[in-house]
Formats: structure tokens, C-alpha cells, sequence
């Protein structure tokens, strides 16, 4: 494990020494190296599923992603994505509703992952950075798109 790792696991450790996240964070028990992959082998993936589905039932998730993406924490898994996943996602704020739609359309399908996830609206809106009320209406799109295209086959 590089220098820079062990920085980024002791910050995320401190972060989660808060008080106001430490009582509740999911990963508090579990070995904060497993939030740590390095590169993109298979292992490496799959250890990213691992710590991903730990965040996933953390009631501390929004908090966790919201400091993440706010202090730019460059390294691990927080807040249930990978730091590429948030570099991609958080870096810009889309400066109107039709960039933040066009953001949830690009990112489609890991919305669908999320959802399946059962990941809140709340937590989705963060993670791509744009107002509920556009996420909204993405998923609600996502829904009409899917039904016509059931109805396309139910027809064919
Ligand atoms: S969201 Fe993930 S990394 Fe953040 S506190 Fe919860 S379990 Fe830990």
C-alpha cells in the first residue's frame, strides 16, 4: 500500500472519529483497508463491490459522500462510490436543469444500479450533484422510456 493510501485511509479515519458519524457508520468495525483498492484488477473490483455494499446500508451515507466530495477526498471508496465514480460525477455542477438532465441520462445506467441498490433519491442527487426535482424527473423518464419499451415488445 502506497504513502498516499495509508494518508487517505488515516483521513477518512479521523473523519469518521466524528461523533456525529462515528456512532452510526457501517464500515466503523470492518478493516478500513477493505475501502482501499488499488487499480483496477478483478481483485480490485470485487473488493470495491465489498465496500460498496457495506455503504450501502450505512445510515450515514449522505454525510459520508457529502464530505468526500466536499473536502475532494481523492482516494477509497466513501459514501457508496469508487473515487472515480465521484472525480466523474461530482466535479462540475451542471450550471442549468437541462445539463443536470442531460447528467442523469449520461449516467443512466448506474442509476438503475442504484436503484436496484435501493440507494435514496437524496443519496443519488449528491452523488451526481444535481437538484432532486431533476433527478426526479430522469427517473421518471427512465420509467415512461422502460414502459413504452415493454409495450413495444408486448406488441411485437
Ligand atoms: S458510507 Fe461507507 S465509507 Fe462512509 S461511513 Fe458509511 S460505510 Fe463508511
Amino acid at each position: 500500500m502506497t504513502t498516499e493510501t495509508r494518508r487517505a485511509i488515516s483521513k477518512a479515519a479521523s473523519a469518521l472519529r466524528d461523533p456525529r458519524w462515528s456512532r452510526d457508520a457501517a464500515c466503523q468495525y470492518t478493516d478500513p483497508e477493505l475501502f482501499f483498492p488499488v487499480g483496477q484488477s478483478k481483485a480490485a473490483q470485487q473488493q470495491a463491490s465489498e465496500a460498496k455494499a457495506i455503504c450501502m446500508t450505512c445510515p450515514v451515507r449522505t454525510t459520508c459522500l457529502e464530505w468526500a466530495t466536499e473536502t475532494g477526498e481523492q482516494f477509497g471508496v466513501l459514501g457508496g462510490l469508487t473515487q472515480e465514480e465521484r472525480w466523474r460525477l461530482v466535479r462540475v455542477r451542471p450550471r442549468s436543469q437541462g445539463q443536470a438532465m442531460d447528467r442523469c441520462i449520461e449516467a443512466r445506467d448506474q442509476i438503475q444500479e442504484w436503484r436496484k441498490a435501493r440507494m435514496t433519491q437524496v443519496d443519488m442527487a449528491v452523488a451526481l450533484n444535481v437538484d432532486r426535482s431533476v433527478l426526479r424527473a430522469a427517473l421518471q423518464r427512465f420509467d415512461r422510456d422502460e414502459r413504452k419499451q415493454q409495450e413495444l415488445e408486448a406488441a411485437a
